[in-house]
């Protein structure tokens, strides 16, 4: 499952490496005007805490370009950034400290302007992205595949890989994306095949937090499971923060990453006595930052409970006023209802790695 993943050529991106061996990385993008710096430091900071590895910020206009400096000196992670038609901003943004920038050559300008870019990014010896759009497929090529197709964005993608390895540069992360998951999928099947680089996957436009959380888990999932994608990006109309989280649980529920506690709860039925859903939520909220690799099972009754809880290393089953602390299906004690989650936090606090 890992070949095509190996096979990719190794990208250093700041401090994190990508392709090879190396894990696949989580990105996410701010949502703040990338010129007001400090909001932008603010929210790169939060994302950094909840997981995120690698940032991109937009850089529209001049004032961004310069406000990366200031970005880039406050945060700890990678800084990427993502440059739509203005070749100028690209320079800028690489001389103010960008450690990879994003871009679509086919969007950049004249070729001269993007063998500026490239010459730049040779300089600092900087990664491009090469990130195509299913959006911003040429007229040739939609005419000569009747459409938007997975096999048009691969071919754009590749003659803009050709057009920037032409001119004497092959640090490059490669990103095709489109809304339409399974064509997303087969793109990516496709241009794993071809192409020595590392993939950044995500499906784009995916929609609002739900939507855009069922389509990324579907699309990504295939994808990663198939060996292909070397970073990740949940992109979800909402906080950014959802984004990071939704990508490390794709993750770990691949395997593709370990730590971290993994909350199970059951679906609840008529057996269910108490507010589950509610008690499962604050579980979820209060192991966020428990440094522990173990599985937390939240039932909702002590009759199935303990019994279905079984592969959870611990786990609370409620019942009416009262509910049990289990370990590995077995119950350790009685708790009040109302101590119940204080009674698994003191545990969790405790446990002996
Ligand atoms: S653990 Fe109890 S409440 Fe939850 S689904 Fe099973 S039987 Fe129903």
């Amino acid at each position: 499952m890992e070949e095509l993943r190996k096979k990719t050529k190794e990208v250093r991106i700041g401090d994190v490496i990508i392709g090879g061996i190396h894990p696949v990385a989580i990105q996410s993008m701010t949502n703040t005007k990338t010129e007001d710096a400090a909001s932008t430091v603010a929210q790169i900071l939060k994302l950094e805490a909840a997981g995120c590895e690698i940032i991109r910020c937009a850089v529209p206009t001049m004032e961004a370009a310069e406000a990366l400096k200031e970005i880039k000196k406050q945060i700890h992670i990678p800084l990427v950034a993502d440059i739509h038609f203005d070749y100028r901003l690209a320079i800028a943004a690489i001389e103010n400290g960008a450690d990879k920038i994003r871009i679509n050559p086919g969007n950049i300008g004249s070729e001269e302007r993007l063998r500026a870019v490239v010459d730049k990014a040779k300089e600092r010896n900087i990664p491009i992205r090469v990130g195509v759009n299913s959006g911003s497929l040429e007229k040739p090529l939609l005419e000569k595949y009747g459409g938007v197709t997975a096999e048009g964005i691969v071919e754009s993608a590749l003659d803009k890989v050709r057009m920037i390895e032409d001119m004497g540069y092959d640090n490059l992360v490669v990103s095709i994306k489109s809304s339409d998951v399974m064509m997303c999928v087969k793109a990516h099947e496709l241009i794993a095949k071809e192409c020595p680089y590392p993939l950044h996957v995500g499906i784009t436009e995916a929609g609002t937090v739900y939507s855009g959380n069922v389509k990324s888990s579907a699309g990504l999932g295939i994808i990663l499971y198939e060996g292909i994608g070397n970073t990740i990006r949940v992109s979800l109309t909402g906080d950014p923060l959802e984004e990071v989280k939704t990508a490390k649980l794709i993750l770990k529920t691949l395997g593709l990453r370990k730590g971290g506690i993994e909350v199970v709860s059951c679906p609840t039925c008529g057996r269910t006595k108490i507010d589950l859903i509610g008690l499962a939520n604050q579980v979820e909220t209060m192991v966020a930052d428990i440094p522990l690799d173990i599985k937390v099972a939240v039932m909702g009754c002590v009759v199935n409970g303990p019994g279905e809880a079984k592969e959870a290393d611990i786990g609370i089953a409620g019942g009416q006023g009262e509910g049990l602390l289990i370990k590995k299906g077995e119950i350790v004690k009685k708790v009040k209802e109302e101590e119940l989650l204080e009674t698994l936090r003191q545990e969790l606090l405790n446990w002996k790695r």
